[in-house]
């Protein structure tokens, strides 16, 4: 009939604006590499932030001792506890607590409060062979993964907050002062030794244990980079030029955006409807938060303009946000003949029962095209960072250097599909040879540990 065509005509243009061919993300890659120079430059130079992270020095294997580290950065944070006795000899404890949604649009004070709440708790449960020496203070390296203007390698202010979170009188304050004081309110006695973003916490955990790890990438609820630059290529670093030549950059690729992006109305109009328009567009066409909401537009529109769902458009399906990325990703990878998985998901979330097969079909090819798109964009991210550092080709001399990207999140650990088509991109990216040398590793939670290596390197007895 004449409204399965007018479905189609959307899904096609759908599919047509998010285009990814390789010429695109060559230009995507170049554009992300000419914005890294930018950001580099001067501060306010370019959407990418490239924030100094202080890290001058990564872990070297010889780090030693009981250390704290807390991951702030999504709808759950973490507390863990190590123990570090040199590589393959650490042992972990953690928990995770899930943060009560109204701390995430509330007070500063609060959400702090919690989180030491939360943190003397688990301080609580320290075993006997988990005990620092006697007379030492308890030390913390702190995962905070939202913009943060360091001032040093424990201490900085928040920039803005991103992925859902929104609490306006925390913006300008320097995140670990008001993690102290909460302590100090509730007579908990630790130091935060660092403060670091969970892409330099995934670089720093990724190199512990891999000296090849030159940059680390997190595909979750939100999606960012850092990478090991040159501190003589940092023109905007005021500072001595540390000992080591090197200096950690926290990208802030999340806001990365270019006129070569493939965007659509749909992009457009869920920015606008963000607690953040105008802001984190790379972010909102990647990352977990977003895909599942980007699904739900698409399908809204196919039921308002072409009745896809029958004469009435489905009330659950207006509802912002409702579709999450890890349903999304079940409907893609339904490997049942007549789409049971996608049938059973559309009538839980959605409401939506009377499917044809052919209907859920193409609710299949939505959720491919929204992480094709996705997947390929992060590739071409990956490229810009690799061409910036001058790793994208085999040089004469190096045909065995390796190149490791430490990967960190939710969607790229769990979302097989995505996951593949980014490797795919990338293959076809750097060409077999090339490619045989740049490995992403998945570094399952390495961004606590690493915190906690680095506040052992910037320990107070050390
Ligand atoms: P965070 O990014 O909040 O620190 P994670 O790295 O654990 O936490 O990532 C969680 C995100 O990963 C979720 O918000 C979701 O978008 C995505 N995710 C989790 N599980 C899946 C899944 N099975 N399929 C696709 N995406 C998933
Ligand atoms: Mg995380």
């Amino acid at each position: 009939s004449g409204k399965w065509a007018k479905a189609m005509d959307i899904l096609r243009e759908f599919e047509d604006k998010c285009g990814t061919p390789i010429a695109k993300l060559r230009q995507v890659a170049d554009a992300m590499t000419v914005e890294m120079h930018a950001g580099l430059a001067s501060d306010g130079g370019s959407k990418l932030k490239m924030l100094i992270s202080y890290v001058d020095n990564l872990p070297s294997g010889d780090e030693n001792g009981i250390f704290y580290a807390l991951d702030l950065g999504g709808t759950n944070f973490r507390v863990l506890r190590v123990k570090l006795g040199g590589v393959g000899n650490v042992k972990k404890e953690f928990q995770e607590v899930s943060i009560p949604p109204n701390l995430m649009i509330g007070k500063c004070e609060e959400l702090f409060d919690f989180i030491a709440g939360e943190l003397a708790k688990f301080v609580a449960t320290e075993g006997e062979d988990m005990q620092i020496p006697p007379g030492t203070q308890r030390e913390l390296g702190f995962t905070f993964s939202f913009p943060v203007k360091q001032s040093s390698i424990a201490g900085g202010t928040l920039v803005r907050w991103t992925k859902g979170f929104n609490i306006e009188d925390a913006v300008g304050q320097d995140v670990v002062d008001e993690l102290t004081k909460a302590m100090e309110r509730i007579g908990l006695d630790m130091r935060v030794s660092a403060l670091v973003n969970d892409t330099v916490g995934t670089l720093a955990g990724g190199r512990y244990s891999n000296p090849n790890v030159i940059a680390a990438v997190i595909l979750g609820t939100g999606t960012n980079a850092a990478y090991v630059e040159r501190a003589n290529a940092i023109p905007k670093w005021q500072g001595l030029l540390p000992k080591s030549g090197e200096m950690v950059i926290n990208m802030e690729w999340g806001n990365f955006r270019s006129s070569h992006l493939p965007l659509t109305e749909f992009d457009e109009s869920l920015d606008n409807d963000s607690l953040n328009p105008g802001e984190q567009i790379f972010e909102k066409i990647i990352s977990g938060m977003y895909l599942g909401e980007i699904v739900r537009r698409v399908l809204l529109k196919m039921a308002v303009e072409a009745e896809f769902f029958g004469e009435t458009v489905p009330l659950k399906l207006q509802k912002p946000f409702i579709l999450r990325t890890p349903d999304m990703s079940a409907m893609h990878h339904d490997s049942t003949p007549d789409l049971k998985v996608v049938a059973t998901k559309l009538k839980d979330i959605l409401e939506i029962t009377n499917t044809s097969l052919k209907m859920r079909r193409v609710i299949v090819e939505v959720c491919e095209t929204v992480a094709t798109r996705g997947a390929r964009l992060s590739a071409a991210g990956i490229l810009g960072i690799l061409k910036k550092i001058g790793r994208d080709t085999v040089k004469e001399g190096e045909e065995n250097q390796k190149s490791v990207i430490a990967m960190d999140g939710g969607l790229f650990e769990h979302y097989t599909k995505f996951r593949k088509a980014m490797q795919t991109a990338m293959d076809e990216l750097l060409g077999e040879e090339a490619s045989r040398n740049m490995i992403i590793e998945l570094s399952n939670d390495g961004s606590g540990l690493g915190a906690a290596l680095l506040a052992a390197s910037h320990s107070q007895y050390r």
